[in-house]
């Protein structure tokens, strides 16, 4: 698989190199070769792994011959992306980065709305308080899962 992976960041790399900084965040490269890396990690156990970083060469070496309308290429590429990610997070139960923050935030408010409106009577404080704690949980949840290896 080694020459494979090298062979798709070197493609990433001059992809990279050749469009310009707002187009390689569209195209999320970062991401994508976080992506590479853990289908790269999980491969020798996993053919669906293997089988996703054969397509991810062959989509990276279209994408450089469609330099030019890249632009155009953006929705298809967030959707191969997209299919792998999941596949990601199902299979091998990896998180997006900053998916814990986001959840516990969510879950910090509403509470701290029901906490707000009954307990201490008072809204605004109870919002605050709610998402400081989800921030709090969620961003411990995410840098465990990011110690831990389990982030994309
Ligand atoms: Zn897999």
């Amino acid at each position: 698989m080694e020459n494979l992976v090298d062979d798709i960041k070197t493609n990433i790399w001059k992809l990279r190199s050749n469009i310009s900084k707002e187009q390689s965040k569209k195209l999320d490269l970062n991401k994508c070769e976080r992506v590479v890396e853990k289908l790269d990690s999980f491969s020798t156990n996993c053919e669906e792994c293997r089988e996703h970083l054969v397509d991810l060469k062959k989509h990276f070496m279209g994408l450089e011959a469609k330099i030019d309308s890249i632009e155009q290429e953006c929705k298809q590429h967030k959707q191969v992306i997209q299919g792998i990610v999941s596949h990601l997070q199902k299979k091998h139960k990896l998180v997006s980065e900053g998916f814990y923050l986001s959840l516990y935030m969510s879950i910090g408010m509403s509470l701290g709305v029901v906490f707000g409106l009954t307990i201490i009577d008072n809204f605004a404080l109870g919002i605050s308080f709610g998402m400081s704690m989800g921030i709090a949980i969620g961003a411990g949840l995410d840098a465990d899962a990011k110690k831990k290896g389990n982030t994309i």
